[in-house]
């Protein structure tokens, strides 16, 4: 990676205007939603997030194992660490000691190896289940109708704890199509609670990233993940 300092990247400027924005948003939601400030930190060096976290920044998000790996001894405690990304079953045991949450449960197995993992290491763990909202081929997640039985199922494995759903749509054109598909998961995260599970709290609704946190935000969510917005167009050559 290369060595870059905060000043070098947008930082500075966006992230006032990001927690602007999500005031804003949230004043404007009809369902008194607070949504907390995820930012997504890949490819962004660990100097640069310490710094970012020395500001104030308090919640990061990860999504891939070998560069959690290998940032996590370096990084600012201070910050919580959750994962976003698509996790293998056979990297589990690798992240379950280095989050305090995992958003991306997108199926039973990576559930159940969650579970042992967390047995065998003596943690808990909170949890999200990805739902894949927009049925798209080329996304991971439960579907929207299975997801009922399938919370009920992962709500009786030991150590862990549902505590909300997480998303990431289809790429949308507008405002109101995205708005769609938020709306769609505020109503399950609503429904899920309704039903009333052992083990399962409807706490944490994780959708919107840089393009459209605000309508997530507008829509009911309480975390938002950002990326690019926060620290500039990613660089994946190093
Ligand atoms: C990268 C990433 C984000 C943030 O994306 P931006 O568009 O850069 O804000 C959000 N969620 C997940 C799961 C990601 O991998």
């Amino acid at each position: 990676m290369m060595e870059k300092s905060l000043s070098d990247t947008l930082f500075d400027k966006a992230y006032p205007e990001i927690l602007e924005n999500i005031k804003s948003a949230e004043n404007s939601s009809p369902y008194g939603n607070k949504a907390r400030l995820l930012a997504a930190t890949k490819t962004v060096p660990v100097t640069v997030i310490n710094e970012a976290i020395a500001k104030g920044l308090d919640l990061i998000g990860e999504n891939k194992v070998q560069e959690l790996k290998e940032k996590f001894p370096h990084l600012d405690k201070r910050a919580e660490i959750h994962f976003i990304g698509n996790l293998q079953t056979n990297k589990v045991k690798e992240v379950v000691p280095m989050v305090s949450m995992i958003h991306s449960v997108s199926s039973e197995k990576l559930a159940l190896e969650i579970s042992k993992q967390c047995q065998k290491l003596d943690k808990d763990m909170d949890i999200l289940l990805q739902i894949n909202i927009g049925n798209e081929d080329s996304k991971s997640g439960f579907d929207a109708e299975e997801i009922f039985t399938v919370c009920e199922k992962i709500s009786k494995l030991p150590r862990l704890f549902v505590k909300g759903l997480m998303a990431i749509p289809p790429i949308c054109e507008n405002e109101a199509e995205n708005s769609k598909y938020f709306c769609k998961m505020r109503q399950l995260f609503i429904d899920i609670e309704a039903k009333k599970m052992d083990n399962v709290n409807m706490v944490y609704l994780s959708m919107g990233m840089s393009g459209d946190y605000m309508e997530a935000v507008r829509c009911g969510a309480n975390i938002v993940r950002i990326g690019s917005s926060l620290f500039g167009a990613r660089n994946y050559s190093k």
